[in-house]
């Protein structure tokens, strides 16, 4: 089924899958073959020659597993085509590698995820690219630009501060200038936010996340033009992260109720913060769905939901987080987001603790801020948790 006209939990289940599937099971069967033997020297020369469909010859080069999951993130983003990764640092990494060239120059958006922002400054600069990091918004993208800028790489809503940039504005930019844009929407999802309809020439997600759903498993994925995300596979098959088909089938079952599990999230989400911004042992909430975000007006107009992830900041600072960390009962202490499961981190302590106080400070991560990423529980049970532990700081 393709994407036209259907609703996103529909494509969530249907989406990219035939009428009736060839070994007539209902679910994708999990293929686990290094190689695909050729009945004979015809028919290898007639798929060489691009004749026949067939699996791919070599586990490397595609695994009909998948190719399934590629086909239904494809329709879940309305674009062409797919291609699926080991992680979703090897889908970003192997992108910018397949785009950008030396003497080319590219605009990332500074609040990307950690290890995205390392690779470009600490690694595409070594190669010969030049690299600018910029805030947030359309403006700084646009005062960024050059003749050779070649790609502007942004995030929405960004981690840990839930900023929405203002994603029209900034293909409209970019594309003034001939630079293409490429989205990591892993924190939107599908079903917040369709990148298609802005212009966005790729898509990235660590399927890892909202997209699998269950903590159990690590992914990534590249979807734009068929031609684009063919370059990109080429790449791929050289350097090698490929997914895994039994992690590419527990990804397609986990996206079956993504539709589901995000609108849990997104009410859920919405609650805590509504809940943390009316506490005073609380000095600031950074949810894109609350009046007082800086970018809640672009976020109405984007998104369907602002996600599951909510991050707040302790008046009592590093102390007092670690306290009602300690004391939450549900959430497990642990990186990541958007699984079944909620799970809290403090940045400080985590993501962002080789840094030091100062080396945060500089980023503008706060010493008291925490990040909780809610799951499907019940969104009562979490409430009363996140009030219980709030009143045992006294
Ligand atoms: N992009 C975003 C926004 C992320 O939050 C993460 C991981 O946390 C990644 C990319 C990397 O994904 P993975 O951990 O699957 O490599």
């Amino acid at each position: 089924m393709t994407g036209r006209g259907r609703g996103i939990g529909t494509l969530a289940v249907h989406g990219g899958e035939p009428a009736v599937r060839g070994s007539r099971t209902i679910t994708e069967p999990l293929v686990l073959s290094s190689t695909f033997p050729f009945e004979d020297t015809a028919e290898l020369e007639a798929f060489m020659r691009g004749e026949i469909e067939r699996p791919h010859e070599y586990g490397r080069y595609g695994n009909p597993t998948v190719a399934a999951l590629e086909a239904k993130v494809a329709a879940l983003e309305g674009m062409e085509a797919a291609r699926a990764f080991a992680s979703g640092m090897a889908a970003v990494t192997t992108t910018l590698l397949g785009f950008l060239r030396p003497g080319q120059h590219a605009v990332f958006t500074a609040d990307v995820y950690r290890k995205t922002r390392l690779f470009a400054v600490g690694f595409l600069s070594r190669y010969g690219v030049d690299v600018d990091l910029v805030e947030p918004t359309a403006e700084a993208v646009e005062d960024a630009l050059r003749d050779e800028t070649r790609l502007v790489f942004t995030e929405l809503p960004t981690n840990p501060y839930l900023r929405v940039p203002d994603l029209p504005r900034i293909v409209e930019v970019a594309h003034g200038r001939r630079a293409k844009v490429v989205l990591d929407a892993t924190f939107a999802t599908p079903v917040n936010l369709r990148a298609v309809d802005h212009g966005v020439d790729l898509v990235v997600h660590s399927t890892t996340k909202y997209l699998a759903g269950h903590n159990d498993v690590l992914g990534g994925v590249v979807c734009g033009k068929r031609g684009v995300v063919e370059a990109i596979g080429e790449l791929q098959g050289t350097l090698g992260a490929i997914v895994d088909p039994h992690a590419a089938y527990l990804t397609l079952r986990g996206i079956k109720t993504l539709e589901l599990r995000v609108r849990r999230q997104n009410e859920t989400a919405l609650a805590l913060a509504r809940l943390l911004d009316a506490h005073p042992a609380i000095a600031r909430v950074h949810y894109p769905m609350l009046d007082g975000h800086p970018d809640h007006a672009v976020a109405t107009r984007l998104l369907a939901g602002g996600g599951g992830v909510v991050s707040f900041e302790f008046e009592g600072g590093l102390r007092a987080a670690t306290r009602f960390v300690d004391a939450l009962e549900i959430p497990k202490l642990a990186p990541s987001l958007g699984g079944v499961e909620s799970l809290v981190e403090q940045p400080p302590l985590m993501s962002f603790f080789d840094l030091g106080p100062e080396g945060r400070a500089a980023l503008g991560i706060s010493e008291g801020l925490v990040r909780y990423a809610v799951g499907i529980e019940d969104t009562e049970d979490l409430l009363d948790d996140v009030r219980c532990a709030l009143d045992r700081l006294g």
